[in-house]
């Protein structure tokens, strides 16, 4: 998935389906679209996780209280940060705040894919240099196994199945293996990591019509994500570890100790983590590391038949190589769930308090199945959502440490960011505990590039929106794509560098 170099949507300032011309012609086209349920923020995966298991309550924080660790958000980042530290230190006394309810934002929403980055070894060799981006890749790719054993340490279910996943190229403008990074990674050792593969083998994973080849890596797991985070919260509550959820902080006072202010109460501790994700948009610290898109999901109702039909009979995950790649898995309920196709971008940093769902995003999300599989016309969504990923220009997370050292930051996952945030547990563990090992000198430590401030990222991202999606849309219909649309996919793709 991309960085920056998504699409936003609507006006300025909030995003329904816009009314400005863009927004007109789009409509036109809803209209070609599924018809999808209405958009939720809260997800099918979340909705599923908490009917079936609330946990143990955390009520909010009221007064003050004293901690050696305050991490803010309760999604993944901040949840395998908290697991990592009291891995390392069990008697150290850690606090969660959290918003909503832990898996509230975008690590309970997602598409499940338990991701590696092999596919982008080259270009995290170009970035960092053949070790480090190899180290990054290799990280990433070796916590799909390490997920597994986790998940049997501490007997949680979250639906886990280490299949792999076919990157397929669905259409001649979709790029063809890398052959370059695939010598790479046989150079060095890693060939099994990722390889190319024919029509036949990849129609062999799920019979879409389109599929003329692509590649195959088997580092990738599908996992139920609102389990994953209602089950790493279990886990770091049994460890004594104090989760107050509707406690958001509101102020942070970063002397020596720090002071977290919520509504109700305040902490006191003497090293503090931020992981609250996109919402950090809101602080001026992060207003240029990271702009804010919101990434929406469809799920179909269960279709066991069908699925047999298509001959997608594992849990193997699949995405194409679009611009805007939509990516698919299949869940344990015989349904499939898709996302991506396009993204709509916010204005700064406004998430709180707007309507973040787009149905014709959903649709689109829609639309890309049944183009990948026309035998599922007609199939029926049962459910859409939407939810919130900070984007960096380089589309990798980073960490960071204030000056005086006792605040911490670990921000930007959006691609790959269920395995990236399990990393960053590791990272920010190490830069709390002040452990110089290997996790802590990773090539993502370190601030972001900067974006440009708004209101100039606003048309910025608009044109990268059109330039995207129109260049997808001409090749699904077999039509060139507009030149400037040309243009602008490359200037992006240089700027993201
Ligand atoms: C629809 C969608 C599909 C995606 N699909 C995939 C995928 O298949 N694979 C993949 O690898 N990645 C995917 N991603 C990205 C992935 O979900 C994220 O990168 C990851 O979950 C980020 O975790 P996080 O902990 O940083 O943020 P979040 O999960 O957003 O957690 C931040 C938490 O902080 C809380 N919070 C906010 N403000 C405050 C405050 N002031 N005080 C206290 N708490 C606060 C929020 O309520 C939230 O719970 C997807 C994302 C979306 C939205």
């Amino acid at each position: 998935m991309r960085g920056i170099l998504g699409v936003l949507e609507g006006e300025p300032g909030g995003h329904g389906d816009g009314v400005t011309g863009m927004g007109m012609l789009r409509r036109a086209a809803a209209a070609d679209l599924p018809q999808v349920p209405p958009v939720g923020t809260r997800s099918y995966w979340l909705d599923q996780a908490l009917s079936a298991d609330p946990g143990k309550p955390c009520p909010p924080l009221t007064g003050a209280t004293d901690a050696d660790v305050c991490i803010v958000g309760g999604g993944f980042a901040g949840l395998w940060t908290a697991y990592e530290l009291t891995e390392r230190e069990p008697a150290l006394n850690v606090v969660v705040l959290e918003a909503a309810v832990c898996g509230a934002g975008g690590s309970g929403a997602n598409g499940g894919l338990f991701s590696s980055s092999w596919v982008s070894a080259g270009e995290l060799c170009r970035r960092f240099g053949d070790d480090a981006g190899l180290r990054w890749a290799i990280a990433l790719g070796d916590e799909v196994g390490e997920l597994g054993r986790w998940c049997e340490r501490h007997r949680a279910d979250i639906e886990f199945h280490h299949e792999g996943i076919l990157y397929g190229q669905a259409g001649d403008w979709q790029p063809e293996p890398d052959v370059a990074t695939l010598a790479l990674l046989e150079r060095r050792g890693f060939g099994e990591r990722l390889r190319a593969v024919d029509a036949a083998e990849a129609r062999r994973v799920a019979d879409s019509p389109r599929l003329s080849g692509g590649v195959f890596t088997p580092d990738l797991a599908t996992v139920q994500p609102a389990r994953l985070a209602r089950e790493l919260r279990r886990v770091v509550l049994e460890r004594g570890v104090r989760i107050y959820e509707g406690s958001r902080m509101v102020a942070l006072g970063d002397g020596m100790p720090a002071t977290v202010e919520t509504a109700g109460g305040a902490v006191r501790a003497a090293q503090v983590v931020l992981t609250h994700g996109a919402w950090a948009a809101g602080e001026p610290e992060f207003a240029r590391a990271f702009a804010v898109g919101i990434e929406h999901m469809v799920v179909t109702e269960p279709i066991p038949e069908l699925l047999q039909e298509i001959g997608w009979t594992s849990h193997m995950g699949l995405a194409d190589r679009r611009e805007m790649l939509f990516y698919l898995r299949r869940t344990d309920d015989d349904r499939i769930a898709i996302g991506g196709g396009g993204m709509a971008m916010v204005y700064g940093s406004g998430i709180a308090g707007r309507a973040l769902g787009s149905q014709r995003l959903a649709a689109l999300a829609a639309h890309g199945l049944v183009w990948l599989f026309p035998q599922l016309a007609g199939v029926r969504f049962a459910h859409a959502w939407s939810g919130p990923m900070d984007m960096t220009r380089s589309g990798l997370p980073f960490f960071q440490s204030s000056v005086a050292g006792n605040v911490h930051a670990g921000l930007g996952f959006s691609g790959h960011g269920l395995t990236s945030t399990k990393v960053g547990g590791k990272i920010l563990a190490g830069l709390v505990l002040a452990t110089d090992d290997e996790w802590v000198h990773l090539p993502v430590v370190g601030p972001p590039g900067s974006l440009p401030p708004e209101p100039l990222r606003w048309p910025m991202v608009r044109l990268a929106e059109w330039a995207f999606e129109s260049s997808d849309k001409a090749a699904e219909l077999g039509r060139k794509r507009p030149g400037l649309a040309g243009a602008v996919v490359a200037l992006m793709e240089r700027y993201a560098q």
